[in-house]
């Protein structure tokens, strides 16, 4: 066996990964970055290894200081985790070279899976169902269009490098082609390297299925049946769950043979996971479903699969790097009960979802309800550099509505302030009438938008307990302003205004007790509110968002689509930002005219840099 382990990431995987191997008695290494230097999965390893600049090219993404990490530590073998250098083939080797133990793929599969249309091709050839479309070399915009014609519309645009989401554009009518063309290309370019992309037909009441597979070095390949990801937004997992909803015992044969013909095509060793697309308009049919992609690695999403089979994946990986041969056989591995996994990220849904960077001044996660998969403790920071993720919640349940009522009672439940998180989202989604009848698709999260956007309000007890903590007992100025007196009945109504600038009101019911409080916060359905007395001084103190854009976090600007003068209609889009990995859209709040324009493509931007402002017209109120 493997006696020490060196975990080339950072995050709740890291943490995940030093779980399951100080379980094994393996010595732990860490690396870690600036940013990194006080983080759990620093804490939580045997030894550390500091490796470079907060910024990932700089320290994650460096090979060779990482194999250098290894070698000073006297770890034997290097785990990759997920992202970072997990599916880099010349990694793999350069670690197998340097005489450590590989946990992952051979990286001949790494490599023959590692773009989506070599892939696809390899699929093909190997008797795999497919998602039609055009693979070729010819990339010619003109050609890509005509490809784009023949396959009929709507069609997706997919960088053949890409991953995590990002590359990707659905195109609706041949008329939008050459824009999103455009757009996708330069993604792609910024993000991996390499602008190539296929097209696909974009498959109609999409679902995405995949199936676990294993293999080992004695030519063992077994699946650990499938999960289905279909709730996404932006192409990106929100929950997964296992196993599919709907998913009968043939089609979970078929789709698990094909996978494990998928993967014993490229000769595969290690976990990994075959991507299928199906078209679910009449139910999950083993006709309708296509491979994807493979991603040669573990999981993000893993959790779900060690829950219903009650396996240690991590364990496997670790004993099959070592050479055992794996653990189980196909016919020991059965499925119990139902999983379920939300991803809870520093972004606030309200704001269209851009990050939230800072410190996580209040953090409590529903340990007592569900597995936590965490990388971070109170008092971290999210910081721009990485994954805004802040936790896995992996719940498990004799059926799937037990599933489901789990994991809203834990992302409910979950605390998190002054960064703000999707959970208030997450719970109304397990609220989702489709959603609990498991009529999922990944168009679900976008068909609902601002109904699950919209945090519900506090309700009138909760209102009068933050109105009793802000006025408090004493003499304060909202005593003042109503002249009421220490142990008075209270009657009056007390005005507050939340962090967002809404004003409400509540009774004080009953006398009020202790020091007044100057801020009060309040969590409801994993939703924070901060408090403060609305204290009329002829102004609206905080008032809602005047028209200044601010850069949310630091980037670079990608595309500015207006102009000084312009006028502009509410939501429309202002700037486009890159940074986490991601683009965001800036919009303007309000109907308006463009009255300063600070930003130009290229320039890189730090946090709160004013970008534009809009005025409202001349003539009118804004909205
Ligand atoms: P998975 O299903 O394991 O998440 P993906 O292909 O969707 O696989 O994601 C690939 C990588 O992209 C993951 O390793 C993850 O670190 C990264 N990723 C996922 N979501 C985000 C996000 N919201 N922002 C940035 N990176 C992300
Ligand atoms: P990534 O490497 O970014 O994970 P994938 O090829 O796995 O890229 O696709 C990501 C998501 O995009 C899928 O989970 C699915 O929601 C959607 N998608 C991909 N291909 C298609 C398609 N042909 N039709 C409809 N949706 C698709
Ligand atoms: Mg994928």
């Amino acid at each position: 066996m493997i006696q020490s382990l060196l975990i080339a990431n950072r995050g709740e995987i890291a943490c995940r990964i030093i779980r399951t191997a100080r379980d094994m008695g393996i010595r732990t290494v860490a690396v870690y970055s600036d940013a990194d230097a006080g983080a759990r999965h620093v804490r939580m390893a045997d030894e550390a290894v500091h490796i470079g600049l907060s910024a990932a090219r700089e320290s994650y993404l460096v090979g060779d200081r990482i194999i250098a990490a290894a070698r000073e530590s006297g770890a034997q073998a290097i785990h990759p985790g997920y992202g970072f250098l997990s599916e880099n083939a010349e990694f793999a080797q350069a670690v197998i070279d340097a005489g450590l133990v590989w946990v992952g793929p051979k990286p001949a599969s790494i490599v023959a899976m590692g773009l989506k249309d070599a892939a696809k091709k390899l699929m093909q050839e190997a008797g795999v169902p497919t998602t039609p479309g055009y693979l070729g070399d010819d990339q010619d915009p003109a050609r890509l269009q005509r490809e784009a014609d023949s396959i009929g519309y709507p069609v997706l645009i997919k960088a053949v490098a890409g991953g995590g989401g990002k590359g990707m554009r659905r195109v609706g009518a041949a008329g939008e082609f050459a824009d999103a063309l455009a757009s996708c290309k330069r993604e792609a370019a910024a993000s991996f390297g390499d602008d190539h992309v296929l097209i696909e037909k974009y498959i109609l009441s999409p679902r995405h299925i995949e199936v676990q597979v294993f293999g080992d070095s004695h030519g063992n390949i077994v699946h650990l049946f499938e999960r289905d990801c279909s709730l996404q937004r932006r192409h990106q997992k929100v929950i997964e769950e296992a196993p599919a909803p709907g998913m009968d015992a043939e089609t979970r044969a078929a789709i698990c043979a094909a996978a494990v013909k998928a993967a014993r095509a490229v000769d595969y060793v290690g976990a990994g996971t075959i991507e299928f697309i199906a078209d679910a308009s009449e139910g999950l049919r083993a006709d309708r479903i296509w491979f994807m992609e493979m991603n040669t690695r573990l999981q993000v999403e893993h959790p779900v699969t060690e829950a219903i089979t009650g396996q240690d994946l991590v364990e496997w990986q670790l004993r099959v790097a070592a050479g055992e041969p794996l653990p189980l056989d196909q016919d020991e591995l059965v499925i119990e009960g139902w999983a379920m996994e939300a991803r809870l990220y520093a972004e606030n849904p309200a704001t269209g979802f851009l990050p939230s960077t800072g410190t996580l001044e209040h953090l409590v996660l529903p340990e007592g309800l569900a597995r936590i998969d965490t990388g971070v403790v109170e008092g971290a920071e999210i910081s721009p550099f990485y994954d805004p993720m802040i936790a896995k919640i992996i719940v498990h349940g004799e059926d799937r509505d037990a599933a489901i009522a789990r994991l809203w009672d834990a992302v409910t439940d979950v605390e998190v302030w002054p960064v703000r998180t999707n959970a208030g989202f997450l719970g109304r989604l397990c609220a989702d009438e489709a959603f609990c009848a498991g009529d999922v698709d990944t168009g679900l999260i976008a068909r609902r938008g601002d109904a699950l956007a919209q945090p519900p309000e506090p309700d009138a007890e909760q209102l009068a307990d933050v109105a009793a903590a802000l006025v408090g007992g004493g003499d304060g100025p909202w005593h003042q302003a109503v002249g009421l007196r220490l142990n008075a009945p209270a009657a009056a109504a007390v005005r507050m205004i939340d962090d967002g600038g809404v004003v409400r009101s509540a009774d004080l019911s009953g006398p009020v007790g202790g020091p007044a409080q100057e801020a009060v916060l309040l969590f409801h359905l994993g939703e924070g509110r901060e408090f403060r007395l609305h204290v009329p001084r002829g102004k609206a103190a905080g008032a809602a968002s005047d028209g200044t854009i601010l850069s949310p976090m630091p980037g670079r600007i990608i595309a500015v689509d207006v102009s000084d003068g312009q006028a502009v209609s509410k939501g429309q889009k202002l700037v486009t930002l890159e940074a986490m990995k991601m683009e965001h859209g800036l919009t303007a709040p309000f109907d308006g005219v463009v009255a300063g324009l600070n930003a130009t493509v290229g320039a890189q931007v730090s946090e709160g840099t004013v970008l534009v402002r809009i005025e409202p017209p001349a003539s009118g109120v804004a909205a």
